[in-house]
């Protein structure tokens, strides 16, 4: 080894000595970064070195370029050991950046039905109606008989019907809840019933399982004026305006007279569209003056008492309200859906 060979190698020992005594005392990510600059970096000691090889004698250059690239790997490693060790022992307790914004908790929506439910709910409950809950696993007395639905009336079919066993079925309307409630109290009743309804129906307006409200209302001089202005008074608020009711005379087995609501087109104000067929008014409802033998099967006084019931799917409502165009959307649990309301 000639001299000036062995001159730059002890000058690599140098700064391989230098190097790993500071590394020894570097204590946190920041002086360890630094470090790294001040051998590695673009202007770095080591860099330096290196570049400086094509200028020494050519014989020395073989074992320069080699020993200098071999202490670049080696302290290459020790930086990266180091600081993924300093890393994984990261406190953040002491380490608390106050400036940073929180971190935003993904928080749930309620589900339009929930929502529109709710609303509905609040509505009945503050002009004094009080809730009601009945099975959804449901009698044939209560679904149909008590109803004054007899044993070949259509809705019977078994198309329209999940039958369980005989004679018990999954509940086709939240009307049992009528008859269920009037057997246990006297008149005056004024309750609504939300809940879950199933037919044997599925296609792009109808679904297996959907939800109604029913409404009951029974007492002395209880008339159609009162149903009226109920279901107005009702329609006003949850649409957030006045819009114009229409009621059209109808047929149900468990009211008498019966007719069935509409409201004029939410989408074109009455002048047509797609969603009202042209027609400008949207049905939203049935309702009527309960029969007498509906009366008569809970034991109540007809000559004494009259009552009016009426019943509106849930989801029929929510689609006007939100503008939703497919009533299967609300089953299919699409977040994108969903986090619109
Ligand atoms: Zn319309």
């Amino acid at each position: 080894m000639d001299k000036l060979e062995d001159s730059q190698h002890s000058n690599l020992q140098e700064i391989e000595q230098e190097a790993f005594r500071e590394i020894g005392g570097a204590k946190s990510l920041d002086s360890l970064e630094s470090l790294s600059t001040k051998y590695l970096g673009r202007k770095g000691i080591l860099t330096a070195f290196l570049r400086n090889i094509p200028k020494l004698p050519v014989e020395a250059r073989p074992s320069a370029g080699k020993n200098a690239n071999l202490l670049k790997l080696r302290l290459e490693e020790v930086f990266n050991r180091l600081k993924a060790e300093i890393e994984s022992n990261f406190d953040s307790s002491d380490q608390i950046d106050v400036t940073l914004p929180g971190r935003a908790f993904t928080r749930g929506t309620l589900h339009p039905v929930t929502k529109i439910s709710r609303e509905i709910i609040s509505i009945f409950t503050r002009i004094g109606f009080e809730i009601a809950e009945g099975p959804e696993v449901e009698t044939d007395y209560y679904n149909f008989e008590a109803l004054n639905i007899p044993k070949y009336h259509p809705a019977r079919d078994m198309q329209d019907t999940f039958y369980v066993a005989e004679n018990i079925v999954l509940r086709t309307h939240t009307s049992p809840t009528q008859p269920r409630v009037m057997q246990k109290v006297n008149p005056p009743v004024r309750i609504i019933a939300p809940g879950k309804v199933y037919r044997c129906d599925s296609d792009v307006t109808h679904t297996p399982m959907f939800h109604q409200v029913e409404g009951l209302m029974v007492d002395q001089d209880v008339s159609f004026g009162d149903l009226k202005g109920t279901l107005t008074t009702f329609i006003h608020k949850l649409f957030d305006e006045d819009i114009s009711l229409r009621f059209r005379p109808s047929f149900f087995p468990f009211t008498e007279p019966s007719a069935e609501v509409d409201i004029r087109c939410v989408m074109c104000r009455g002048k047509g569209c797609r969603v009202c067929s042209g027609t400008g008014w949207l049905e939203v409802l049935g309702a009527g003056m309960v029969h007498p033998a509906v009366f008569e099967n809970v034991g109540y006084d007809t000559e004494k008492y009259t009552g009016f019931a009426f019943g509106m799917g849930i989801e029929r409502l929510a689609m006007l309200k939100y503008g939703i165009d497919d009533l299967r959307k609300f089953f299919e649990n699409d977040m994108r859906f969903l986090r619109q309301f």
